[in-house]
């Protein structure tokens, strides 16, 4: 195989792979350096979680031909139901309100691995794996990169590296990027769960004193749990048998589905936000996890990954265009500052909602029922939500606009 490529893609994870398809027509020479193999149980980015696509992410998927894959795989989201536990006042979505088939789709992690896998195999993309970038260097109009694969040291060139390697990116901190960051102090339990009364297809978003609870529609009549509480009191969470983890689940969701009847395997994520000081430097850039981590609240980080994906992808087909080089200063500058207003506005919008819905002092509580309550009448702020939730305000770039690159 050839060290020389155009661009290369630090991490192949949903975000890295995503960018590769993307990619994949434009002309450039792409290789994806990925350290675990997407079937390998401790493969960090396809493993046991759900995620929430946006309406939006569907149209960037539909325009790069990988929708198709996903589709068979993905429950659609027709409402979206959200509430605070102990208190009144309800927000609902309506995607029938909105002139659009679904709000958004449900899918396994495991799925979406399965489909960008086989759709990588149709491509010129080189994916290798294992392979951990190790690190990089700037000479003459390029980047080389010292990776290990397969235990062997070897070295690749390209015009632009891309780091796509989460939230820990080593690649950011070869870069001398900092990263400002805050520990949430809670976890994220998931599991599939089944209620026995039918979903009907709606998500909800229930705001505890502990942290959000997202149950979102599955097949079969399951849901998937994103359940927030205290990082103190995981061990113990993830300690109860079944059948007491769905009676903790019920107390603190209510009856809304009815009674909860099973619990899947459970699995934790601790929940940090985070965001790089800078997206990009010589010769590279940042996506996805890499250069910022949400909270899960809403569903919004794949989903705001892709649209890196979309704007990176449109910024760098314009350059091939005109046969220019993808590493280019401007370009990069370019793609930062359009990705600016977005990311602070999802990480505003997301950190507010904890912070508003686990602040305790009573006139604040009172606040929110009413905020909720009155979005719920209010249709042009009600709108302006739906629109943001489903990843279609601000300036889109072409694949988000339904147009090929
Ligand atoms: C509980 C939970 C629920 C979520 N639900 C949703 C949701 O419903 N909707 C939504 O939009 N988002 C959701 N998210 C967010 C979403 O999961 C992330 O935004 C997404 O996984 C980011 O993917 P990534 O590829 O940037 O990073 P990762 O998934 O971390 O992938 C990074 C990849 O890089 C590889 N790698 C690391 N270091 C190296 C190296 N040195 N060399 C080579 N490869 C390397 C890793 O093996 C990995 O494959 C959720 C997150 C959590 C925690």
């Amino acid at each position: 195989m050839s060290s020389d490529f155009d661009i290369i893609i630090a991490g192949g994870g949903m975000v890295g792979a995503t960018l590769a398809l993307a990619l994949a027509r434009t002309g450039y020479r792409v290789v994806v350096l990925e350290a675990r193999p997407p079937g390998a149980p401790d493969q960090p980015s396809y493993d046991e979680r759900t995620t929430a696509l946006s309406f939006g992410s569907r149209r960037i998927l539909d325009t790069l031909g990988l929708w198709e894959a996903v589709a068979p795989r993905a429950t659609p989201i027709d409402r979206i139901h959200v509430s605070e536990r102990g208190r009144f006042g309800v927000t609902r979505l309506c995607a029938r309100d909105e002139g659009v088939p679904a709000l958004g789709y449900v899918v396994a992690n495991r799925a979406l691995g399965a489909a960008w896998q086989g759709a990588l195999d149709e491509t010129s993309v080189a994916f290798i794996t294992p392979a951990r970038v190790r690190g990089y260097r700037l000479g003459g109009d390029g980047v080389t990169v010292d990776l290990e694969h397969d235990g062997r040291p070897c070295e690749l060139h390209a015009q632009l590296l891309v780091a796509a390697d989460g939230t820990d990116s080593a690649v950011r901190a070869m870069a001398g990027i900092g990263v400002r960051e805050r520990d949430y102090g809670q976890t994220a339990v998931i599991a599939n769960v089944t209620p026995d009364r039918d979903h009907g297809n709606v998500a909800y978003e229930r705001f505890t004193d502990e942290g959000p609870i997202a149950l979102l529609p599955l097949n079969e009549g399951r849901c998937a749990l994103v359940w927030t509480r205290p990082s103190s009191r995981m061990d113990a969470t993830l300690a109860l048998s079944d059948a007491d983890f769905l009676s903790v689940l019920q107390s603190r969701f209510g009856w809304r589905l009815g009674r909860f009847v099973r619990a899947g395997r459970r699995a934790a994520y601790p929940l940090r936000l985070t965001r790089a000081q800078r997206d990009s430097a010589a010769r590279l850039v940042l996506v996805g996890n890499a250069s910022h981590t949400v909270h899960p609240v809403a569903g919004q980080g794949f989903n705001l990954a892709l649209r890196d994906v979309a704007v990176l992808a449109d910024l760098l087909a314009e350059a091939a265009r005109h046969g220019g080089d993808p590493g280019d200063g401007s370009l990069l500058d370019a793609y930062s500052q359009w990705r600016r207003r977005d990311l602070d506005t999802v990480q505003l919008y997301t950190d507010g909602l904890v912070r508003l819905f686990t602040n305790p002092w009573p006139p604040l509580a009172h606040l929110r029922g009413a905020a909720l309550a009155g979005l719920d009448v209010c249709g042009p702020l009600r709108r302006r939500l739906a629109r943001q939730s489903m990843g279609l305000a601000g300036r889109l770039p072409r694949l988000a606009r339904g147009r090929a690159l």
